[in-house]
């Protein structure tokens, strides 16, 4: 019966999600560390030296990076609480890295978005706060708010806590296009501005990045099936001076633009890395209970399934999406049919298509070479369809189909140019274009940016992979475009689950002939 009750006591922890606290979240990221061989856990006092955050019994603040990639991939960050006492997020991260690490064999998305991005995360950024389940970090016997500890409208001394130099640290390392930070007591999802230099009759001014920023958030937020409000900072939390989200977005390049120079300048820290402080960071308000019930958290199987589902679920759907949209790409596959091929295909990683058209040429080993190392070059040797317009897979998604009459094999690539009212402004403050590495880069006919470690090189036009035609089959041909493995994966955990309750009952009814209790060991194992 205690091998029944393991059973069981193992689902139930894998399965529910439930608040996790400073410990249990250590144990979960080193068991990911062993286990997970795309998961990387360190921590910024052995990357960045800075020293444990006190009165913490030597509490290390962890850093998760998450890629299956060496290159420069686009980069997305996570943070899990500036306010220890707001408990949700570093569980919704801890989750989040769980569900990357176990869906990745099985859903070809997850496994995509590994091989294509560099998740970065603090899921404790202030390690000190959530082991202690207060809000502030407390540095020198004197408590510090976290979020007014950052470079933007600070007059005197800023990065007293080691939140805050952890981040200053991972942002000087990294060239980060789009970022969460987790926060509750509220429900909202916003975005720049939310500081006292930028606000007009008690509302945010205009930031020159407010077209990409809202609809972003209008798409995670849509995804995740959450009830958050959405607007800037200052409309829908606050603003405040030393805030994370606004020196993130404007931190490099606001001072060269704005004569009131909101950019401190911070004793400690010289930031030898303008380029990565130009991010869209969003801040979600995940609930007005800074720590809600368990029964609220949800479970594993809701993540991928239309229901709404609890809390973790939303967040780590909401998470999902925004790493998704970090860079747009096109996915595709050819039909073979009757007189020649289809080819059918989606744009991910954005909100709307400009256009999109498909290219090819009789198939060569050489032009097929050609075009695996440079679409751009070798598309003036192909023939093209009509371009088109539509919706991206987080506006809408359109499912695009051209026909193509050929009796002989064919190379096809598709191009993309996509999100272009991401430019569209009224009235910005400061009176400039869009300053964000995720806008420009996708917005730029070429986009150019680098810092010590990595870069970033994109065009505003872009291609899929190149798809080979196979005449001689029926069916798809070569494909790089559904993704599966998500409903598989739920109705395993069905099956699981169902295992797991009967288990339970079993264990229920023979409970009263069988007791013995636990040793302390097991416990902490299950
Ligand atoms: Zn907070």
């Amino acid at each position: 019966m205690m091998a029944w009750f393991l059973i069981f006591a193992s689902f139930s922890a894998v399965y529910s999600y439930s608040p996790l606290n400073y410990t249990e979240i250590m144990s979960r990221l080193l068991h990911l560390n062993a286990t997970c061989p795309f998961l990387r856990l360190s921590s910024s006092q052995t990357d960045f030296n800075l020293p444990s955050p006190e009165d913490c019994h030597e509490c290390l603040t962890p850093i998760l990076t998450i890629s299956n990639s060496n290159g420069s991939v686009p980069q997305i960050y996570f943070s899990g609480c500036l306010h220890g006492n707001e408990r949700l997020g570093p569980v919704v991260l801890a989750e989040l890295a769980e569900f990357l690490c176990s869906n990745y064999d099985t859903n070809s998305w997850i496994k995509r978005l590994v091989d294509t991005r560099l998740i970065i995360m603090t899921p404790m950024t202030n390690a000190q706060g959530y082991y202690r389940n207060q809000r502030e970090e407390s540095v020198g016997g004197r408590l510090y708010d976290t979020n007014r500890d950052f470079a933007y409208m600070i007059k005197g001394e800023c990065f007293k806590t080691i939140t805050a130099k952890t981040v200053e640290k991972i942002f000087e390392k990294y060239l980060i296009r789009t970022s969460i930070t987790f926060h509750g007591g509220d429900a909202s999802i916003s975005y720049p501005w939310g500081a006292p230099d930028h606000k007009k009759d008690e509302k945010s001014t205009e930031a020159p990045d407010h077209a990409a920023a809202d609809s972003i958030a209008k798409a995670i937020l849509e995804f995740s099936q959450a009830d958050l409000g959405v607007g800037p900072m200052t409309d829908k939390v606050y603003d405040v001076t030393g805030g994370m989200e606004d020196w993130a977005y404007a931190g490099g390049w606001e001072n060269s633009v704005n004569p009131e120079k909101p950019i401190t300048n911070c004793s400690e820290f010289s930031n030898s890395n303008p380029e990565g402080l130009k991010q869209l960071m969003f801040l979600v308000e995940a609930d007005n209970d800074k720590s809600p019930d368990t029964e609220r958290y949800g479970h594993k199987s809701q993540v991928l399934s239309s229901e709404q589902g609890g809390l973790i679920p939303q967040f780590i759907r909401m998470s999902l999406g925004l790493i998704d949209l970090a860079k747009p790409y096109i996915l595709a596959d050819i039909v073979t049919i009757e007189n020649g091929i289809r080819v059918d295909w989606t744009v991910w990683g954005c909100i709307t298509v400009d256009y999109t058209q498909v290219f090819y040429g009789k198939y060569t080993e050489t032009l097929y070479e050609e075009i695996i190392k440079d679409s751009s070059k070798s598309i003036s040797l192909l023939k093209k369809t009509k371009n088109r317009g539509g919706k991206c897979r987080w506006g809408g998604m359109t499912e695009f189909s051209e026909e193509i009459i050929t009796e002989e094999d064919v190379i096809v690539v598709i191009s993309a140019k996509v999100d272009s009212n991401w430019l569209k402004q009224n009235k910005p403050d400061p009176n400039v274009p869009p300053q964000s590495h995720i806008v420009n880069s996708r917005t730029k006919q070429h986009y150019k940016v680098s810092n010590k470690n990595y870069s970033i090189d994109e065009s505003s036009f872009f291609f899929s992979s190149a798809l080979k035609s196979d005449l001689n089959s029926t069916g798809p041909a070569d494909k790089d475009k559904k993704f599966e493995g998500s409903f598989q994966w739920n109705a395993l955990y069905l099956v699981i689950l169902i295992i797991g309750i009967i288990s339970g009952l079993l264990y229920i009814a023979a409970k009263k002939y069988f007791y013995q209790p636990l040793s302390q060991q097991e416990e902490i194992e299950l």
